[in-house]
């Protein structure tokens, strides 16, 4: 029996202002945010001038602090090192990025003990223009950063799903003697990107366990509540979800606020009980107007993943995460 997990939800600086949303979540019973730097925090590297966007970070992270929720930060992403810090895979541009994760570390280091370096760095799209060995370096290096910023902080890396790249880094990264990172994330969306549904999440964590012998924090997981799915045809071309706005996979009967609720309290089973899963960040707190991939407000891609709608208005999902909390708390609270 555990007593103890971190129940988590994605979101931004767009969910934190809208009214309400802190309201919201502490009756859903969220207890952890996890979100990330907006980009690279230096205006310039000779005088270290932070973005607008930074200040404004730091003010949305006092504000989630003082408002009682516990933080897991994301680090910038390697195309967001500007050129003036270091040609990217050089020694300087290493030293470079060393050096602002350990400002960040110490930056805020009252505030978040919990670190992720990058994001899904098996996929090109986040870890270009690093090949996979630069990445494997890079995602090294931010994360010494961190621990010489704040030598208390927890620092993990995490992967999307479990193709051959991510168990290759997985690998690099957690097995051997100098392993540096004290927890490992995972991220999978079983019945969307990938075939399977919530159980599928079994199979892949022990394997993620066996490998890597840590504590799992599951950073990504959800199922999207809108959208067709793509006939046999159709997939087989390989053709992107967004082109046809379609998903290419699906749970029980498909994509629906009904499905997405069903999911989140199986799935969250699955979370719970195993000993060395330590906590879960939902994806994502609010439906968006715009699918983020293609820009199309018609496509359900990256639209429908929400506990809320566009308005803040609470869908199934969000009670169906409220009542899986509400019904952990109340057993934990009995010992
Ligand atoms: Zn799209």
């Amino acid at each position: 029996m555990k007593n103890d997990f971190m129940f988590g939800i994605y979101c931004d600086g767009t969910d934190i202002q809208r009214k309400d949303t802190i309201k919201r979540m502490h009756e859903v019973g969220i207890e952890w945010i996890r979100t990330q730097i907006p980009g690279f925090p230096f205006k310039d590297p000779e005088k270290l001038e932070f973005t607008d966007n930074f200040l404004a970070f730091t003010k949305m992270i006092e504000n989630l602090r003082a408002n009682g929720f516990q933080i897991l930060l994301i680090t910038f992403f390697p195309s967001q090192v500007p050129e003036s810090f270091g040609t990217s895979g050089s020694s300087r541009y290493y030293q470079n990025c060393e050096n602002i994760c350990r400002f960040l570390a110490q930056y805020f280091e009252k505030d978040v003990q919990y670190w992720k370096i990058a994001n899904e760095m098996n996929l090109k799209m986040f870890r270009k223009p690093l090949t996979i060995d630069e990445a494997i370096r890079y995602l090294k290096v931010c994360g010494k950063g961190i621990k010489k910023g704040n030598p208390s902080a927890k620092i993990c890396v995490n992967m999307a799903d479990f193709d051959e790249t991510a168990l290759y880094m997985y690998k690099k990264l957690y097995c051997g003697k100098k392993v540096i990172f004290d927890y490992v994330g995972s991220n999978g969306y079983f019945g969307s990107w990938h075939p399977g549904g919530p159980h599928s999440w079994d199979t892949a964590l022990e394997k993620l366990h066996k490998l890597t012998k840590k504590p799992i924090v599951i950073q990504e997981w959800g199922y999207s509540s809108k959208g067709d799915v793509m006939t046999e045809d159709e997939r087989s071309t390989g053709v992107y979800p967004c082109k046809l706005k379609k998903w290419w996979y699906k749970w029980k009967d498909g994509h629906s606020e009904k499905e997405q609720a069903e999911y989140i309290v199986e799935a969250m089973n699955v979370f719970l009980s195993k000993q060395y899963v330590i906590g879960a960040f939902y994806f994502m707190w609010s439906d968006r107007e715009r699918c983020w991939q293609c820009g199309l407000p018609d496509c359900p891609i990256e639209t429908g993943w929400g506990l809320t709608d566009t308005k803040g208005n609470p869908k199934p999902s969000y009670y169906a995460y409220q009542s899986v909390i509400q019904s952990f708390k109340q057993v934990r609270g009995t010992f």
